[in-house]
């Protein structure tokens, strides 16, 4: 199996290669040269297996460079039951009939990034060995909070790595703040952008793209690599929890092997769904995704106009995850729409030109037949976080309640009753005060200390804080840096003491 760019198809490279680079020179993202299949037979074996089995299965056939040894020291590394809170790793909780909780946070830092960024270092490790790389692997990352804690937990003190994350000053949660600001590790730096993620994320591109800086960096033997979902190895892991979470299902009863089901999941870069678009590619029966958005919608009006226009007011919601106006991944998708790097590569640059482009009515087409689009706003969050409490003793932090509620208003639309996997991208607790008060609206939790928020939660509703939280408050702030947007290259030289 070998890796192209969605703006080139001649030029292949391996596993390793498209991991270590993380992004292609010409700006395009790695995809694999062709879909592995999965038949129905090996999916209902899927289902007697653990979930570190499952992983191994999956991942194997797409990294064909890495030995099945290097995949079981991968995978066994990484979701191991220490590191994750269950040993289901990512466990469906069936909610009723039709809906299907995956929960994807039980991880170290309560949110789906754990899922992939877990096993990326290994990943990283593995294949800087077998490029006979030898210079230090700097991992630039921008958050919008989840990403960057992530990250830092997976890398910290990983040999023959550096990680390096901003995040924007004003876009995180307080609890995502003091996470990445508390973590510990040699080999870690944390910084702030004045600006918002988009801004984070474009300086890093920039940073990636300047051919100049790359120079210096390479005359101190450093070169730079992506923790962002632009890496393939992001992707990967992440195609992995839709197959067991279908095998899950079948598994309970739940539905008969070979039966579609819809996918919903609360989305920002584009990554988490695309790879459930990937598992469906491979063989997963799957009618519909719901890609839910925040009220920075633009992938819902995309998806029902195949208009892509970032040219709008950039919102801070309770769902911050979430704020993005550009979502990579969907260079993804287009590409494996319309196979056309020419016409992916128009789009983007359009997108980067003009901030917006239209694709081809054949496009939409395919897109409309796949996907389903909508959003919900910091209100009506609050709200279904406070019903599905009320009514199923269920809480869900704010990034999942987006995807419950557009996933009700799709059932209002279509009346569809295909059984549905909703993606838990977070605990509730990593968003305490927005969740706090979507169940006690009357209350104000304003200028209360986070940690006081996280008991009182606790208490409100008697659900265990997660062990890396509580332990939260013992930890010291290791870092103070604030830069502005344009001078992001300058703060990655002073953290990595380059002139
Ligand atoms: C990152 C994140 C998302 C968005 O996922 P994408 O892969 O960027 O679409 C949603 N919810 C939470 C909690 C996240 O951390």
């Amino acid at each position: 199996m070998l890796y192209q760019s969605t703006r080139n198809s001649v030029d292949k490279i391996t596993s390793a290669n498209a991991i270590v680079k993380g992004i292609s020179n010409d700006g395009g993202l790695f995809v694999p040269e062709k879909m592995p299949q999965v038949s129905l037979e090996e999916i209902k074996q899927l289902s007697d297996m653990s979930y570190r089995e499952r992983a191994k299965k999956i991942i194997g056939l797409f990294l064909t460079d890495f030995t099945a040894e290097d995949i079981d020291y991968c995978v066994d590394n990484a979701y191991t039951a220490k590191k994750f809170e269950t040993d289901d790793i990512a466990p469906v909780h069936f909610l009723n009939d039709t809906t299907n909780i995956l929960e994807l946070w039980h991880g170290p830092t309560c949110a789906f990034k754990d899922m992939a960024l877990q096993i990326l270092p290994y990943f990283m490790t593995t294949s800087i060995k077998k490029c006979n790389i030898d210079k230090k692997v700097v991992i630039l990352v921008a958050t919008s909070g989840d990403t960057g804690k992530a990250a830092l937990e997976g890398f910290a003190d990983v040999e023959g790595t550096g990680i390096i994350v901003f995040f924007p000053e004003d876009g995180v949660s307080n609890i995502q703040k003091l996470q990445m600001l508390t973590q510990e590790g040699e080999n870690v730096g944390v910084a702030s952008v004045f600006g918002n993620f988009d801004d984070a994320q474009t300086g890093v591109k920039k940073i990636f793209g300047d051919k100049e800086y790359n120079k210096i960096l390479e005359e101190n033997n450093i070169m730079l690599s992506s923790a962002n979902s632009i890496n393939w190895g992001r992707l990967l892991p992440q195609i992995v929890y839709y197959f067991s979470a279908y095998a899950d299902m079948v598994k309970a009863g739940k539905i008969s092997n070979g039966d579609k089901i819809n996918v919903c999941v609360p989305t920002g870069n584009f990554g988490n769904i695309l790879a459930g678009y990937y598992a469906k590619n491979m063989g997963l029966p799957v009618h519909k995704f719901i890609c839910a958005s925040n009220c920075n919608n633009v992938l819902t009006d995309f998806i029902n106009t195949g208009v892509y226009n970032k040219n709008r007011q950039f919102n801070t919601t309770i769902s911050p995850s979430m704020d993005i106006l550009i979502s990579s991944n969907l260079e993804r998708l287009l590409y494996d729409v319309t196979k056309d790097e020419t016409a992916v590569e128009g789009w983007m640059k359009k997108l980067f030109t003009q901030g917006e482009y239209e694709v081809d009515n054949a496009t939409k087409e395919v897109i409309k037949n796949n996907f389903f689009g909508g959003y919900c706003d910091d209100a009506s969050t609050k709200e279904t976080i406070g019903k599905v409490w009320n009514e199923n003793k269920y809480l869900m932090d704010t990034h999942t309640a987006v995807a419950y509620n557009v996933y009700m208003q799709y059932v209002e639309k279509t009346g569809d009753k295909t059984p549905t996997v909703i993606a838990s991208t977070a605990s509730p607790y990593k968003f305490n005060e927005a969740v706090l008060s979507a169940l006690s609206p009357e209350t104000s939790f304003d200028g209360i200390d986070v940690f006081e928020l996280v008991d009182m939660l606790n208490v409100k509703t008697g659900l265990k804080v997660p062990a890396s939280l509580a332990e939260l408050k013992e930890k010291k702030v290791r870092f103070d840096y604030k830069c502005e947007k344009e001078d992001m290259s300058k703060l990655v030289s002073q953290i990595l003491k380059i002139k």
